[in-house]
């Protein structure tokens, strides 16, 4: 009796203290999405973790926006068309669902179109002790889960798409303990600007899981001109050209750039010299997204052999963040 009193007080005490430990434990994620580094897939938006109207992530960085509720995990748009799978990242019991919504990028519908249907196409799984997870944006009819079922821990519940309020494919995934978001990263919320020793994340150093800085998403040239919006649906880092296409351009785009930041591209002939190179102003704002290109008309017909172009992202203090390049063959 005397232990058993002694027992429940030491218990109590350690919960008193670590409280969001013991409930971390509760809990431990699976990756939402079967997708892979090279393929394009990394995470663009973390949850806010600034209580007001301003935002931060949990690395107190800016790759978030004010009130997001979720982790987004992007892919590619190919990679989209082709499928890619959203898995429950934990076991646990449909709440909910929908699945009748256009694959549609929401800034040609209008955010009015997706009017309290933010989330698009996705689930809701109840893992029981107050913890739920939602998963959005799926691709249409993909859901393969219906209310009351039995989720499996890795099962695949659908396919990342398009529908509801997203720009780009993804599958913004959400944490809730007793209604309250939970960014997986950071459980307790301290928000305190290292990285944080507890996590949901079964698999931590999985490289999805992997904080990149001003990712490049995409690279690519192309023979005639797109529109800059065109561009959100894919480039590709190998091309073929013809010495008569009407132009050279080279296209990128890149998330997550700093105030401060320049972006400078760069064409290499066949013989490696600068064909063409453009370094942008410092950006006097943060942008989430930034599409940009870079090339030349032709007059007669173009060199053959193999064009090389690179982008770069530098800082304000001229530290070079990010660099990626593609590559053009012309025969
Ligand atoms: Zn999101």
């Amino acid at each position: 009796m005397h232990l058993n009193i002694k027992l429940t007080i030491i218990a109590s005490l350690l919960f008193a203290f670590f409280p969001l430990q013991a409930d971390a434990q509760d809990l431990q994620l699976g990756l939402p999405i079967q997708c892979e580094p090279e393929d394009g897939c990394l995470i663009w938006q973390y949850v806010d973790q600034s209580p007001d109207d301003k935002y931060f992530d949990y690395k107190c960085s800016i790759q978030s926006y004010d009130g997001h509720k979720g982790t987004d995990f992007r892919v590619t748009y190919p990679a989209m068309q082709k499928g890619v799978p959203v898995l429950a990242s934990a076991q646990g019991k449909v709440l909910g669902t929908r699945n009748n919504m256009r694959d549609v990028f929401v800034d040609d519908i209008g955010v009015q179109a997706v009017n309290g249907k933010e989330c698009g196409n996705g689930l809701v799984l109840d893992h029981g002790n107050g913890w739920h997870t939602q998963y959005c944006h799926l691709k249409q009819g993909s859901v393969m889960a219906e209310t009351g079922d039995i989720i499996q821990k890795g099962q695949q519940i659908g396919l990342v798409g398009l529908s509801g309020k997203t720009s780009f494919p993804h599958v913004h995934f959400s944490v809730k303990k007793n209604q309250k978001v939970v960014d997986p990263f950071d459980p307790d919320n301290e928000a305190s600007c290292k990285p944080s020793s507890i996590t949901l994340w079964e698999d931590r150093a999985h490289p999805v899981l992997a904080y990149l800085e001003r990712p490049i998403v995409g690279i690519g040239f192309k023979g005639q001109q797109i529109s800059i919006s065109e561009v959100r649906k894919g480039l590709e880092k190998e091309s073929n050209g013809s010495q008569q296409d009407p132009v050279i351009l080279l296209y990128a785009e890149i998330a997550n750039i700093h105030e401060g930041d320049r972006i400078q591209l760069t064409i290499f002939d066949p013989e490696g010299k600068v064909f063409q190179q453009n370094i942008s102003k410092p950006f006097d704002r943060k942008k989430a997204v930034y599409r940009t290109y870079l090339g030349k008309k032709r007059r007669v017909a173009w060199m053959k052999g193999r064009y090389r172009g690179v982008v770069s992202v530098k800082a304000k203090t001229g530290e070079m963040i990010s660099t990626d390049s593609a590559f053009l063959q012309i025969d």
